[in-house]
């Protein structure tokens, strides 16, 4: 199965794409994960995309589109996978289109997560990392069992640079501009299904279940 997670930043698109990974048996590919590692390893990728990313702008259409493409044909995608976080403009979901036509494949459904403005800052000004395996956490809603530590690896936990309040309000604005025209996009071709993110992880997973049948 091939499926995209539409949503604003902090929608939980990270978190269900982890969930429906294990369900369904197929990778989890988001490019802002792949950007942050090419960030943390220093490459040119990543100096490239570090200034977009730290002023919560997109990076370039022509980068990402790159780098999909180039994961897209890794041999594990080959029976399916979750994009989380692409495409994000229109020229991106346009190359998606023409890459899967490449491929002799196409999309089988895209899930629109939604989530009101204000609790979106809510949880993003929240959310914490683990450096060590990537873990998730959130100061209000699910602190770690020890502050600044991870509940699974024990590495410290941070604030992305990019969920500063400031920087998620430009990356909200950007959303709604660039991003929500893929809602009606999707929508005209018949793929998209509207899943309320509101709730705990459990509740929105379970909708998200039942909107995959
Ligand atoms: P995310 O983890 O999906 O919120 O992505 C973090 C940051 O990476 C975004 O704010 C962008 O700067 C960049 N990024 C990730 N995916 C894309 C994309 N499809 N197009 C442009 N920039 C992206």
């Amino acid at each position: 199965m091939r499926l995209i997670l539409l949503g604003p930043p902090g929608a939980g698109k990270g978190t269900q794409a982890k969930l429906l990974t294990g369900r369904l048996g197929i990778p989890q590919v988001s490019t802002g994960d792949i950007l942050r590692q090419a960030v943390a390893h220093g490459t040119e990728l990543g100096r490239e995309a570090k200034s977009f990313m730290d002023r919560g702008a997109l990076v370039p259409d022509e980068v990402v589109i790159g780098i999909i493409e180039e994961r897209l044909r890794k041999p594990d995608c080959a029976p399916g996978y979750i994009l989380d976080g692409f495409p994000r403009t229109l020229p991106q979901a346009e190359a998606l289109a023409r890459a899967l036509t490449s491929l002799h494949a196409s999309m089988d459904r895209v899930l629109s997560v939604e989530v009101p403005e204000e609790d979106l800052v809510k949880r993003l000004t929240g959310r914490r990392v683990c450096r060590g395996c990537g873990n998730m956490y959130h100061v209000d809603t699910s602190p770690p069992r020890k502050a600044g530590r991870c509940d699974t690896c024990g590495d410290s936990l941070y604030q992305r640079d990019d969920d500063k309040e400031e920087t998620i309000r430009h990356r909200l604005r950007v959303y709604k501009e660039q991003t929500q025209p893929l809602v009606a996009y999707y929508e005209r071709l018949g793929l998209l299904e509207r899943i309320d993110g509101r709730g705990t992880v459990e509740e929105i997973s379970q909708r998200v279940h039942r909107a995959l049948g």
